[in-house]
């Protein structure tokens, strides 16, 4: 298509869109589309010598791999050019015309929680745009925060067409794309920007210097300002460690990362064996969303003698350290290494191990000397942390170093070990008690927890519906088994005394007579209920609840199966036992009215609404409609005989 002349061709809806909001909302920190621009040429060159090295001949011969920015004040443009691998006229149209429809949806996801995350003062309406511009893959997009028409004239190193063309847009609706000119590079890309009214900053060296040094100083290729090198840093975890200033750190860690906020803690490691490499390790001090938009955002960057190799390399920390940022570099890897046989690894593998030890070990540290540190980390970073459970080779100390809530805490910020635990608990206890709630409340009100409560038991609450799974995956910790309340069994709760200040009963035990109608109340209630439950039967775990379901021994509990039920798309209801409290009120009047008269409708009624509520504890809601007639129908009568209790007259 470079022989046909000039196209004209528009945007994808997509591309409009997140140029629209970059153009017209006002960020602060526009300089970064300075790394976004610079991040890119970087990338270009990383792919010339990996071609380079299996032997592919580039277009340009043995050009420097470089980048060069120059200014021209007269004309109002700004210019980059790299010597990198260079785009086709199809590649071009592909690469600057179009967004991965999964890069603009999270660049809009996480646009709007920015917002909505923005501090309330002057600067609410201005968001930053560092935060938000270069890991959805529309950094280049970034530049029509500063100019308003860009041209991008590439000459691809590889491949049959080598012919150079010309991009260009004023970042509106349209582009269009052309063979090049005699300005064309004899090979990489050339970006100039005309740079708008109102950033002329830009046209400024010190500013523009400012900016590079600010974001891309550790750039692993050489970058020039108008002739002048700019990013003179060394290898800096290749520097001795007592030579390196706290703030050479730091630095180091926000080029990298783009964070603004310095990091919680770096370990600076050298290791010879069993395999040599130097790493720069960061712990950050704010939160990442593993779980979400940054799902894939993790690695560690890996080069081979000073050169990159490939950046956030998976292979190099196993996913539950992906909080962890930085570099390695060994001098054992050939630097023509492909990315496939970089996969599988041994080499990688086995700094993969070290690194692991080192960090346990260094927050095994951190655990002893600064607490409070340590219990920030783990509000940061404990929800990835904790799928360590996973690594059976390290699960005893990723376990000393898991945190809880509990029943024992204070409130839903204090923090347990699992050895606290233990230091807490009776000596006959050799079991971890847990419950899955949504919150500490919800873990309060579970009527699981009575029994516990009575005994003076501690119970772990578990907020993240993770957590299950790393009590499963755990298995043991110190010869302790963990076990959720739902399935704490009457007999291995029966040799825990009461708590001396446990409630004292509020009725009167049952007389050997009234056992047996109760027990006959009992198979009534089953009789209504019928196939909705398993058994309805005497609860010894219960005081102030009425009733409560309960999985059988050994079952799954009720947080678990529940989300196996929406993995299998199953919306039936489990079958449980209904436990019911004989000394509650609540019961006591119903065994009144069915001495009076088995068959009476309210008996149902009530059965019917004893179920609903245990139901309704366990989280589900079924058949509202019914639910709602029933609850009136009982508020009916009650309404009735409370006035009447009352003296109120008819
Ligand atoms: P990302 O870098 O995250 O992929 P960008 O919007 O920054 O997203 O760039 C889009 C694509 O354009 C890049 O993936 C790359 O293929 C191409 N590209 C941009 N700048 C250059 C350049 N200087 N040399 C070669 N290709 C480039
Ligand atoms: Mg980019």
């Amino acid at each position: 298509m470079a022989e046909t002349g000039k196209k004209n061709r528009q945007f994808r809806a997509e591309v409009r869109k997140v140029l629209n909001i970059l153009t017209h909302s006002l960020y602060t920190n526009r300089e970064i589309f300075l790394r976004e621009l610079i991040s890119n040429a970087s990338d270009a060159l990383d792919k010339l010598r990996f071609r380079a090295n299996r032997n592919e001949q580039p277009s340009g011969g043995d050009m420097p791999s470089e980048i060069r920015i120059t200014i021209d004040k007269d004309n109002k443009t700004l210019t980059i050019a790299d010597t990198g691998v260079g785009m086709t006229a199809d590649e071009l149209a592909e690469n600057l015309g179009t967004i991965a429809k999964s890069g603009s949806e999270e660049f809009l996801t996480s646009l709007q929680s920015e917002t909505a995350s923005a501090p309330a003062a002057d600067d609410a309406e201005k968001p930053d745009a560092s935060n938000i511009v270069g890991r959805f893959g529309i950094g280049f997009y970034s530049v029509f925060m500063v100019a308003d028409k860009v041209e991008v004239i590439s000459t691809p190193a590889f491949g049959e067409e080598r012919g150079a063309a010309v991009w260009s847009s004023d970042g509106l609706g349209a582009y269009s794309i052309e063979p090049a000119g005699s300005d064309a590079p004899a090979r990489g890309t050339v970006v100039k920007a005309h740079i708008k009214g109102d950033a002329v900053e830009f046209l400024e060296k010190f500013r523009v210097e400012s900016a590079v040094r600010n974001h891309s100083a550790f750039m692993p290729f050489p970058i020039f300002l108008d002739g002048e090198r700019v990013n003179p840093e060394p290898a800096l975890w290749r520097e001795p460690k007592f030579s390196i200033k706290k703030e050479q750190y730091e630095a180091f860690y926000k080029a990298l990362t783009y964070d603004a906020k310095a990091p919680m803690d770096v370990l600076h490691l050298s290791v010879d064996a069993p395999v040599q490499f130097n790493a720069l390790l960061y712990i950050p001090d704010s939160k990442q969303d593993f779980f979400g938009v940054d799902r894939d955002f993790w690695g560690i960057d890996l080069y081979a003698r000073r050169v990159l190799i490939q950046r956030r390399n998976k292979e190099l920390i196993p996913e539950y350290l992906a909080f962890l940022k930085g570099v390695t570099d060994t001098e054992d890897l050939p630097l023509n290494i492909s990315r496939e046989t970089l996969q599988e690894n041994v080499l990688l593998r086995k700094i993969n191990q070290v690194i692991v030890k080192q960090v346990l070990g260094h927050l095994e540290k951190m655990e002893k000397d600064d607490r409070a540190t340590y219990l920030r980390f783990w509000r940061l970073h404990g929800k990835i942390f904790k799928l360590g459970y996973n690594d059976f080779p390290n699960r005893e100390r990723v376990s000393t170093l898991l945190r809880f809530n509990s029943s024992a805490l204070a409130d839903d910020e204090a923090l347990t070990s699992l050895a606290e635990y233990i230091s807490r608990a009776p000596a006959e206890q050799k079991t971890f008690w847990y419950v899955s709630a949504p919150n500490r409340e919800a873990a309060c009100m579970n009527p699981h927890m009575e029994i516990f409560r009575k005994k003076g038991i501690e119970v772990l609450y578990l907020f993240e519906p993770v957590d299950e799974f790393v009590m499963e995956g755990l298995g043991k910790y110190k010869e302790w088994d963990f076990k959720s309340v739902e399935n704490a069994t009457d007999d291995a709760l029966a040799a825990f005394d009461d708590r001396k200040d446990a409630l004292q009963q509020a009725s009167a035990p049952l007389s050997g007579e009234e056992q047996e109608d109760f027990d006959k109340l009992l198979a009534k209630m089953k009789d209504i209920l019928n196939d909705k439950v398993k058994e309805v039967r005497v609860s010894r775990r219960l005081d102030d609840s009425p009733s409560v379901l309960v999985s059988s021994e050994g079952a799954m509990t009720s947080s678990m199966e529940k989300l196996l039920k929406v993995m299998h798309k199953d919306d039936t209801l489990p079958v449980k036992v209904l436990e019911v409290n004989q000394n509650h009120p609540l019961l006591r009047g119903m065994l009144k009215i069915f001495k009076a008269d088995p068959e009476d409708a309210m008996l149902a009624l009530m059965t019917q609404g004893l179920f609903d509520a245990s139901l309704l504890l366990d989280g589900y809601i079924r058949e509202p409609q019914a639910l709602a007639s029933r609850v009136n129908a009982l508020l009916k009568e009650t309404a009735t005989l409370y006035a009447d209790g009352r003296g109120i007259p008819r």
